[in-house]
């Protein structure tokens, strides 16, 4: 097998020893850059990715710009998870290097490169528009942009649709391309993500029939759609914006989306191809295009990047540039077999489950959680059967490829991670991502056996969602009994019993709610002490029941366990603050 994705160091070449140093044309290092990501945009929904076993979706813009791009067709992502995506993305380092495992208690450590930070550094005009809190500022992904926009969870927005964020990035174009600087721009689509809303269609509006029965996949493809005519508005926009310069454009998913595959509704419990095979394209004008089969990562776009625009990249990057084929339609074959990693310890953070890890070389593709399987991926691309018995040695050599990329993550001395704050979400479902993994999984539960708790969990979610609050927490307390430890449900139920309380108005009922919302945040402290956001949650409940005294006490052990939470020290400062105005006698609190 070729070689291992390694940590490249100071002084050591860029590019495998394999490939002739490629030298980017001046044209390409004069560009400016577009950078979009599509959120939850499985490759094969898109038209010019379309596969006989799954029905795209109408893409003419993104189909226009693949024929015009280099489309690397076996993408793989770190992980089907937003903000690890996006992070390997920016700097070029698998999640156990940048430290970003999951979404929720964690964020992009200062210690991290990015593109931005570099192409910052070289002179360019830089901005980002987001489209969700999971990579908004908090998340820490925003480092080395200059303006940087986004919906944002303490403003209560939990989205911005797609055409909003296109208002943003021609608002944002207006400033960083009136100059004679280049400009990088970072747009976010976030549509395709869950929940799925239904397509309405002018015809529909007309005449008012009934609506077709829920279809999820009809009601992604729609999404994907809105984002499509967004790309296309966008892309002409950033063409015209950039004023006689050349425009170097790079669209890619984070993830993709299960839509039932496997019994996978959305992403993040399972390893299989409809959430990890993500569209990765590149496009500028001097580039030949045609579509390319070398394996890739999303690794792989800040090495791609650094040889692009030349800048020195000294840091530690674990992917590999992508320039040789991107100048050469000779360079875009298969005759390297390179293995590629990913990952999830979603199952792990969120349920207690065996977190998952994979490999493939583009054709083969090993998946341990913990069952070790194995596929062909040119002869079953649907992964439905498993051959690690037939191919045994394929089953090691992956293993042991993934053994030897753990060993060179490990002495790549991960970066210094902070924990992501306490008090910007309670994020539905999540339990306790900073807890510590066990060395061995082999006596967890294979997530797969146990998808029935995750639609228990959903249905609870959806009867929250129509504050039908009390059958919410039935369904909580049944998850709670079947998943006891970790409990999602011990979480779940505070976090309905606190919406049911805020959904009343001010009077005995809702003190009642109130106090049953503390005893539900209590016994989810109780279940996990170390958790700040727990302790800020039952904090706001004490301070609603005007217990101030109890609350500061609490929020002074969330700003112990979270000392750079800014929120949370507002929330002390304010509630001291209240305590001495009301000269009740006691010392002052800080
Ligand atoms: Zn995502």
């Amino acid at each position: 097998m070729a070689a291992v994705a390694t940590c490249r160091r100071e002084g050591e070449e860029a590019t495998p020893k394999t490939a002739a140093p490629a030298a980017a044309p001046r044209s390409l290092r004069d560009s400016s850059l577009l950078i979009v990501t599509l959120d939850t945009t499985r490759r094969d929904v898109l038209g010019f990715a379309a596969r006989a076993s799954f029905a795209a979706a109408q893409t003419p813009a993104l189909d226009a710009f693949a024929r015009s791009a280099v489309d690397f067709r076996r993408a793989w992502t770190v992980a089907p998870l937003t903000l690890p995506a996006h992070a390997s993305l920016f700097t070029g380092l698998y999640p156990a290097v940048h430290g970003v495992r999951d979404n929720l208690g964690f964020r992009v450590p200062e210690a991290a490169t990015t593109v931005a930070e570099r192409l910052a550094a070289t002179g360019f005009e830089t901005a980002a528009v987001v489209a969700a809190p999971v990579v908004g500022r908090e998340s820490g992904i925003g480092q080395g942009f200059a303006s940087f926009e986004g919906p944002s969870r303490e403003d209560g927005v939990e989205e911005w649709p797609a055409q909003k964020v296109t208002n943003a990035a021609a608002a944002a174009l207006g400033r960083i391309a009136s100059g004679a600087r280049p400009f990088f721009l970072w747009v976010h689509y976030f549509d395709a993500h869950a929940p799925h809303a239904v397509r309405t269609t002018p015809a529909q509006g007309r005449t008012g029939e009934a609506a077709a029965p829920y279809d999820e996949a009809e009601a992604y493809r729609g999404e994907v759609e809105r984002i499509d005519r967004n790309f296309g508005r966008l892309l002409a926009l950033a063409r015209s914006a950039s004023r006689g310069r050349p425009l170097f454009v790079v669209v890619a998913a984070d993830h993709g989306e299960g839509l039932g595959e496997h019994g996978e509704a959305t992403h993040g419990h399972l390893l299989h191809e409809a959430t990890l095979r993500v569209p990765l394209l590149m496009q500028h004008p001097s580039l030949p295009p045609g579509g390319c089969d070398v394996v890739a990562s999303l690794v792989d776009v800040m090495p791609t990047l650094a040889d692009v625009f030349e800048w020195n990249e000294s840091g530690p990057v674990q992917g590999r540039s992508l320039l040789p084929s991107l100048l050469e339609p000779a360079a875009r074959g298969t005759a390297e077999a390179r293995p590629v990693f990913f990952e999830s310890r979603l199952p792990w953070h969120e349920f207690g489950w065996a977190w998952l890890d994979g490999a493939t070389d583009g054709r083969w593709k090993r998946v341990d959680r913990p069952r070790t399987e194995l596929f062909d991926l040119d002869a079953d691309p649907g992964e439905t059967k498993d051959v690690s018995d037939q191919w045994p040695g394929r089953a090691r050599e992956l293993d042991a490829a993934r053994l030897e990329f753990e060993r060179v993550c490990a002495g790549a001395k991960p970066l210094p991670t902070r924990d992501g704050s306490a008090s910007a979400l309670t994020q539905l479902g999540y339990v306790a991502a900073r807890t510590a993994l066990p060395g061995d999984k082999s006596e967890l539960h294979e997530p797969k056996d146990r998808f029935a708790l995750i639609a228990l969990r959903d249905r609870g979610l959806e009867e929250l969602a129509r504050g039908r609050f009390d059958v919410a927490v039935e369904v909580f307390e049944a998850l709670k009994e079947q998943n006891p430890d970790p409990a999602p449900g011990t979480l779940l139920i505070a976090v309905a019993r606190s919406r049911q309380a805020e959904a009343l108005p001010d009077g005995a009922g809702r003190t009642t709610a109130l106090q049953r919302a503390e005893a539900a945040w209590r016994a989810a402290v109780e279940s996990c002490p170390a958790e700040a956001n727990r302790r800020f949650n039952l904090a706001q409940t004490l301070l609603a029941l005007g217990r101030d005294d109890d609350a500061i006490a609490e929020l002074e052990r969330v700003v112990a366990l979270a000392p750079e939470d800014a929120t949370a020290q507002r929330a002390l400062d304010d509630a001291s603050g209240r305590k001495r105005a009301a000269g009740n006698g006691g010392p002052a609190h800080r």
